[in-house]
């Protein structure tokens, strides 16, 4: 079973097996995990009162001062945890956002497109 990396085409080599990128790539690639609008969202949930800042919080894992805001789910940007810098990294990525679903506002009742039939 080999996977390419979807940028270069090369093999993924020791990689977790949702990798979908090599080892040079996913380092030089911009994060497109959903990272970046997760945290926009939190950022303006702040903001706006939704959520307390992180600096006001304890970190849930250890006990420390919180520092940031550490989501588990990147679909749910709102579904965060306070935690320090280091509980954070230690915890590792996010369930990437699912950029399969390029459509932002469907429901699940969309008929499935029929392409089967080009004579
Ligand atoms: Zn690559
Ligand atoms: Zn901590």
């Amino acid at each position: 079973m080999t996977k390419l990396c979807a940028d270069c085409n090369q093999v993924i080599t020791n990689r977790e097996n949702s990798a979908r990128f090599c080892w040079g790539c996913s380092k030089l690639r911009p994060k497109k995990n959903g990272q970046a609008q997760a945290a926009y969202q939190v950022n303006k949930a702040v903001r706006n009162g939704i959520l307390p800042s992180a600096s006001t919080l304890i970190c849930v894992d250890c006990g420390k001062p919180a520092q940031c805001y550490e989501h588990r789910d990147y679909n749910k940007p709102l579904e965060v945890e306070p935690t320090c810098k280091s509980c954070n990294t230690r915890r590792g990525p996010a369930i990437p956002l699912n950029q399969e679903t390029n459509d932002t506002s469907s429901t699940n009742s969309s008929p499935p497109e029929r392409l089967t039939n080009i004579s």
